[in-house]
């Protein structure tokens, strides 16, 4: 995964011509934490899992990034997301570096309170290292307000109260109104933005999508709520199909009760996979990485592919998909309204000063079009994709950071 990403930014790099002492300056993580944690589960069996944090780059802020609670989560799926992050906040220009880590754990097999205290412990052995001016962790996949209130406590019981340590936190503990659906929320004005790009608008637009927990579902209601059809959802246990469009809130209380869109009654059943093939002006794939690849990219349908998931097109997909002429909004692009209302988040916490929704909701939106409208610019300039112009936008912008910070002998130009 993290040479995945690596292809992406040296393809930006080229462009900018980078010398390759900064391209390594610009890679290497600040630092990468693993820790042990051991307990006992809540029938006394011992559970022992792997924590990891990597804080990428600090250059125009502190470190900023979710945690991911999967049994897949390794040094390199962690290093590779903060690497995300860092280009990401660099993109919608919020005040944050980049971080991402997460446990090697499945919230799926484990009770509320094994997960609670799975994520005191990460914290007991992290904390020296994380704080509101260090690095603020999130919620990634499986990881929910409950995890960020346990964060805030465990932190604050070491060092005051400090809801300013984690954003996504719940509304009446210092959370912010807008935060939960703001990846969504986000990702429907990056659809509108690319729509309209293809000349063509989200009413009567059909989609696809795969993953429903917080960033689809709510990008799914926002869609459907605009006028777009969303005719087919999968996740990790099967999907759901209606060629009228799927009746979204229906949709959302199921997938609630079930913790799957599987066995929903409004619409024909089909294996989760198809769903990257299917006949859709739009793909929305919002689930984890990966999921278009080199043996499927030749089937989507689509012809424009918002990534609100992380790294779900591997570079080998990017490659087909461009060929074949769909319009791909990148990851570090699309799903960025997270970390922008992060940030609201944040700013309230340090201030102390609730915003209304209506603001949160306009500021996000503000926000999200003119990063897509500087991406789209730079795209046009420099002759490129939108993904290899985000990423020459978020280089110079950490670039020019780094290096007033630390200046390198020779003169660095960053175009
Ligand atoms: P989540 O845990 O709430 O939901 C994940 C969804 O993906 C679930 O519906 C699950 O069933 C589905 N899924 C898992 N494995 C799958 C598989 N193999 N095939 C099909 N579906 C599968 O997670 P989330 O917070 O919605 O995050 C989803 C993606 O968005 C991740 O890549 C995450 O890094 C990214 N993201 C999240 C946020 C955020 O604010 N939560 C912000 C930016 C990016």
């Amino acid at each position: 995964m993290l040479e995945a990403s690596h292809r992406y930014f040296h393809r930006a790099a080229d462009l900018l011509d980078l010398a390759p002492k900064v391209r390594e300056v610009l890679l290497t993580p600040n630092r990468v934490i693993k820790v042990e944690i051991v307990d006992e589960t809540d029938d006394g069996k011992l559970m022992h899992y792997t924590g990891f944090r990597v804080q990428h780059n600090s250059a125009r802020g502190p470190c900023k990034g979710g945690l991911r609670y999967h049994p897949a989560m390794d040094e390199d799926h962690a290093t590779a997301l903060a690497n995300l992050m860092t280009w990401k906040t660099a993109i919608v220009d919020v005040p944050f570096g980049g971080a991402k880590g997460g446990i090697n754990c499945d919230p799926n097999e484990m009770s509320r309170f094994e997960i609670e205290r799975v994520t005191r412990r990460f914290v007991d052995r992290c904390k020296e290292v994380i704080g509101p001016t260090i690095d603020i962790p999130a919620p990634d996949v499986n990881t929910n307000a409950d995890v960020m209130a346990w964060i805030m406590d465990e932190y604050s019981r070491h060092y005051g109260f400090s809801p300013g340590i984690v954003t996504g936190k719940p509304l009446h503990l210092f959370g912010s109104d807008g935060r939960e659906e703001a990846t969504g929320r986000g990702v429907m004005y990056a659809l509108e933005e690319a729509l309209r790009d293809r000349g063509r608008e989200l009413s009567g637009s059909t989609v696809a999508l795969q993953g429903f927990g917080n960033v689809g579902s709510h990008a799914a209601r926002l869609i459907a709520e605009r006028g777009g059809k969303i005719v087919a959802v999968a996740d990790h246990k099967g999907g759901v199909s209606n060629e009228k469009g799927l009746d979204v809130p229906a949709l959302v209380t199921w997938a609630a009760e079930h913790r799957t869109v599987a066995g929903f009654a409004g619409g024909d059943a089909f294996s989760g996979s198809e769903i990257i093939a299917w006949p859709a002006d739009v793909l929305i794939p919002a689930a984890l990485e990966d999921a278009i690849d080199g043996t499927n990219a030749d089937q989507v349908r689509a012809q424009i592919v918002v990534e609100a998931a992380n790294a779900p097109t591997t570079p080998e997909a990017d490659t087909i998909l461009a060929r074949k002429g769909v319009l791909i909004v990148p990851d570090i692009l699309a799903n960025a309204g997270g970390v922008t209302v992060s940030y609201f988040e944040w700013a309230q916490n340090i201030q102390q000063f609730r915003w209304e929704l209506d603001r949160v909701n306009a500021e996000l939106e503000k926000s999200m079009r003119r990063a897509y409208a500087g991406v789209r610019e730079l795209a046009k300039e420099k002759s490129t994709d939108l993904r290899t112009a985000a990423f020459t936008l978020a280089i110079q912008r950490v670039g020019r950071a780094a290096l007033s910070r630390r200046s390198l002998r020779e003169n660095i130009d960053l175009g």
